[in-house]
């Protein structure tokens, strides 16, 4: 299908963009890789009349790792994320989350910036930044400011971004943790039916520390905070390991679509939780 006609901008700095976001109004999108929003105009299930293009603002790029301190600037590709030795030292688990996301194509294109604006609960990078607790950094008309990935996201499409914000950059402290970011998806290449990211801190045989994010379960990311909870402390022993399903059960909220009823999601959420703890915990 062909979208309908739009007005292309391509600025070179984040002022002049939020600059055009502010002054074209509410018809004004910006564009990263495009791969969720392109095929949206192509469907004709969002209308745009000028698209802010953020390819070439070289601000927004890069990925900086200076002692536990990570910042992944918004326009960096999940190939980019994928190639980091710098970042798969600091945060392994992003690299073994985009290795599931789509394929080769898409990641060479998709940005983290693109992934965790969009507001898609099918999205891998939210729940895996809140597991992270990674901070979102945006500019807007009113200047800077920073929200908690925790506390960004309201709906499905909704989030605590103003339509004129443009997300700069994505930060977390990385900490050595046992990890894991466990999907399943109908094939290759699909977006999760659940996946979970986990991380977990030992210290004497004992969990000290655990982080638990689920995807594509809500209209948003959940981040299970009695979850991990009920790890904490304990051994990760069976026993654990079933409190912190049943709590992450309590609060995920699937629907039925086209990858599977209510009762095969929740199901698979449990299944793929229980494999994460077990990965995380046997790296921790
Ligand atoms: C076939 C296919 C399979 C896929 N499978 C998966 C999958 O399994 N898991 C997954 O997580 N993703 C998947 N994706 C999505 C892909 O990985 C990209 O991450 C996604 O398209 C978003 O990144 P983008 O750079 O393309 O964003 P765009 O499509 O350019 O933008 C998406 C949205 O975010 C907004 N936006 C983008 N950048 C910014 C910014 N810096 N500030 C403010 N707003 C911004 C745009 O206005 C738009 O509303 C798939 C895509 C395709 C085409």
């Amino acid at each position: 299908m062909i979208p309908a006609p739009f007005e292309y901008h391509r600025p070179d700095s984040v002022d002049a963009a939020v600059r055009l976001m502010s002054s074209l109004g509410e018809g004004a999108r910006v564009v990263a890789g495009g791969h969720s929003l392109v095929p949206m105009m192509k469907m004709r299930m969002t209308d745009i009349s000028h698209l802010v293009d953020l390819q070439a603002i070289g601000a927004l790029r890069g990925i900086a790792v200076d002692g536990a301190s990570v910042r992944i600037g918004a326009m960096t590709t999940q190939h980019e994320l994928i190639a980091s030795e710098a970042l798969a030292k600091a945060a392994p688990i992003i690299r073994e989350a985009s290795l599931q996301i789509a394929d080769p194509q898409v990641r060479y294109m998709g940005t983290i910036g693109g992934n965790v604006a969009n507001g898609d609960p099918g999205n891998d990078m939210p729940g895996l930044m809140q597991c992270l607790d990674a901070t979102y950094d945006l500019a807007g008309p009113g200047g800077n400011r920073s929200v908690k990935a925790r506390d960004f996201y309201e709906a499905a499409y909704y989030t605590a971004r103003a339509d004129d914000e443009i997300l700069t950059a994505i930060r977390f402290a990385a900490k050595p943790c046992g990890y894991a970011y466990e999907k399943q998806k109908r094939k290759i290449g699909d977006y999760a039916t659940a996946a979970a990211a986990v991380t977990i801190e030992k210290a004497g045989g004992r969990c000290t520390a655990a982080s638990i994010a689920m995807t594509n379960l809500s209209d948003t990311p959940v981040f299970c905070e009695e979850a991990a909870a009920a790890l904490v402390g304990s051994t990760l022993d069976q026993a654990a390991v079933g409190k912190a399903v049943a709590a992450m059960l309590g609060a995920i909220n699937p629907t039925e679509d086209n990858r599977g009823p209510v009762e095969f999601k929740r199901h698979v959420a449990g299944v793929i939780l229980r494999r994460a703890i077990e990965r995380a915990a046997s790296r921790a």
